[in-house]
């Protein structure tokens, strides 16, 4: 299966991705985790796409389509794959297109999650991340069972320095005039699922799982 979600920051992409990977056994390809990885790692990459993603702007498509071509040529995609984050513009949208048709390949489904932008900023602000595996919880709507530690893997919480009301703000605004359109684009091509991500989260798998199984 080869899947795209779509949806605003704090829609729940990252959250649904990993149970989705988890039941279909596909690598999950987050480009906001790549950059984050490069950035701890001080690598080029990195350094290019911090300013950016400092001020919630989307890093340039240049950096990030590449990166995606390479990451979808790697031998674990052969299963399919997990996109989250990714594409974000009209010109990722085309470029992925055109570089699945050289794979010989289209994709399944596009996961369009969609809330009501007034529960985003509290969804962001409140997240947060394991260090070590990665695991998304939320102070208020997903806790961990011990205050800043995973219940998976007994890792440091961290909240994500982009993760603030200001940040978060302008990120909602981007995703409104650089993502949004990608809906129309999806939807032209017949592959879009819509899925009510108001609800729980347990509940919102289940309408994933089940538009999937169709
Ligand atoms: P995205 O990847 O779309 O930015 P995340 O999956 O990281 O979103 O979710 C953003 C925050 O909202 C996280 O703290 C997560 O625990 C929480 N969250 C995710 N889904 C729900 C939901 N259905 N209801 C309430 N909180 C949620
Ligand atoms: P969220 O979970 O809130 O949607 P992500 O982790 O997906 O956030 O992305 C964090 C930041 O990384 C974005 O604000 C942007 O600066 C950068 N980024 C991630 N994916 C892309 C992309 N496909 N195109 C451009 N910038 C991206
Ligand atoms: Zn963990």
């Amino acid at each position: 299966m080869r899947l795209i979600l779509l949806g605003p920051p704090g829609a729940g992409k990252g959250t649904q991705a990993a149970n989705i990977v988890k039941k279909y056994q596909l690598p999950h390809i987050s480009t906001g985790d790549i950059f984050r990885a490069n950035i701890k790692q001080g690598t080029d990459l990195g350094n290019r796409a911090k300013a950016f993603m400092d001020k919630g702007e989307l890093v340039p498509d240049s950096l990030v389509v590449e990166l995606v071509e390479d990451r979808l040529q790697q031998d674990d995609t052969k299963v399919g794959f997990m996109l989250d984050g990714f594409p974000r513009t009209l010109p990722q949208a085309e470029a992925l297109d055109s570089v699945l048709e050289n794979m010989g390949s289209t994709l399944s489904y596009v996961v369009n999650i969609v809330v009501d932008p007034a529960v985003l900023v509290e969804r962001a602000v409140g997240r947060r991340i394991c260090r070590d595996c990665g695991a998304t919880y939320h102070v208020k709507f997903n806790p961990s069972k011990e205050d800043g530690v995973c219940d998976l893997c007994s890792g440091e919480l961290y909240q994500r320095s982009d993760d603030n009301e200001e940040t978060v703000s302008n990120r909602i605004a981007v995703y409104t005039n650089e993502t949004a359109p990608l809906v129309d684009y999806y939807k032209k091509s017949g592959k879009l699922v819509t899925i009510d991500g108001l609800q729980d989260i347990d509940k919102v798998f289940a309408d994933i799982e089940k538009a999937l199984e169709v």
